[in-house]
């Protein structure tokens, strides 16, 4: 970071650009409001008129944040602001910039149609404005390639008229420690890990493990019915769901197809979560036709 950096006021390139696409967002906002507040008027006189509504919205807004706030509201968001030394008579020229560039790339064409009474002058000036929008966008590219260098003014017209951004609040400029950065990547590692690893365990067989493990989740009185009751209100013993193609192991309880092969499938030793029943071989999962009341 060089002395000039450090100084009062210093603003990051990072927030500078992300205030630029924040004006954006924020006129798209603005223009999708109003254009859902007036769809019954009628599309085709919007569509025509496409361009001064644009223009007209554009200027309403850059006039009310950047002429007299001094700052777009991007920039509000992003606590920056233009320098106190940029006279007023720029911010203007500025905001006019910004709202006749975009007007005239659309309408240039049509309004040399109508001036000079000639089709081929409105093609001209056509061809014209992309030769100007081309050499625009090179110049922001060149001016983009030194403002990564510098640090300041990110948009060709900010350098033309030296609308310099400083900070609004001295404060808040946006610092990340280290140890937060080191707490963040630790993190992550161990998210990361997690993910990779968590599908690997067999969790089933963990959780039959500690189910075997405590006695009083068995109920014993289960075990002295031996008939097949499967009625409206049978739940499969592992989904809890009304069992889904209902499947017998052996024991009076029912599953679902699926249910009752993978558990087996993933643990071999699996018993019946409610009476403890142990499936012994692939045979005893049978299917269950008969449907009682
Ligand atoms: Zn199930
Ligand atoms: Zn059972």
């Amino acid at each position: 970071m060089s002395l000039s950096e450090t100084n009062k006021g210093y603003v990051p390139r990072i927030s500078q650009l992300d205030s630029i696409i924040l004006n954006e967002e924020a006129y798209s906002l603005l223009k999708s409001q109003l254009l859902a507040a007036v769809k019954y008027v009628g599309q085709s006189s919007l569509t025509r008129f496409e361009p001064e509504i644009d223009a007209g919205l554009r200027y309403i807004l850059l006039k009310c944040t950047i002429q007299k706030a001094r700052s777009s509201i991007g920039q509000q968001l992003l606590q920056i602001k233009y320098d106190d030394l940029v006279s007023n008579k720029r911010l203007r020229n500025y905001v006019l910039l910004l709202v006749l560039g975009r007007w005239l790339k659309q309408r240039a064409g049509n309004v040399a149609t109508v001036v000079f009474r000639n089709e081929n002058a409105g093609l001209f000036t056509s061809q014209c404005i992309n030769v100007f929008e081309i050499l625009y966008m090179v110049s922001q590219l060149l001016n983009l390639l030194v403002f990564l260098k510098e640090g300041i003014y990110p948009s060709v017209f900010e350098r033309m008229l030296r609308l310099k951004p400083v900070s609004s609040n001295i404060r808040n400029i946006r610092k990340l420690s280290y140890v937060y950065f080191t707490r963040e990547l630790l993190w992550h590692g161990f998210a990361e890990l997690l993910s990779f690893v968590l599908p690997l365990i067999n969790v089933q067989y963990f959780h039959s493990i500690v189910r075997r493990l405590l006695p009083s989740a068995v109920d014993n009185d289960y075990a002295e019915e031996q008939e097949v009751s499967f009625h409206q209100h049978t739940t499969c013993v592992v989904c809890n769901c009304p069992p889904t193609l209902p499947h017998n192991y052996g024991c009076q309880h029912l599953a679902c197809y699926y249910c009752i092969h993978s558990s087996y499938a993933l643990d071999p030793t699996y018993s019946c979560p409610l009476c403890g029943h142990t499936i012994e071989s692939k045979v005893q999962i049978i299917p269950v036709y008969t449907v009682k009341g």
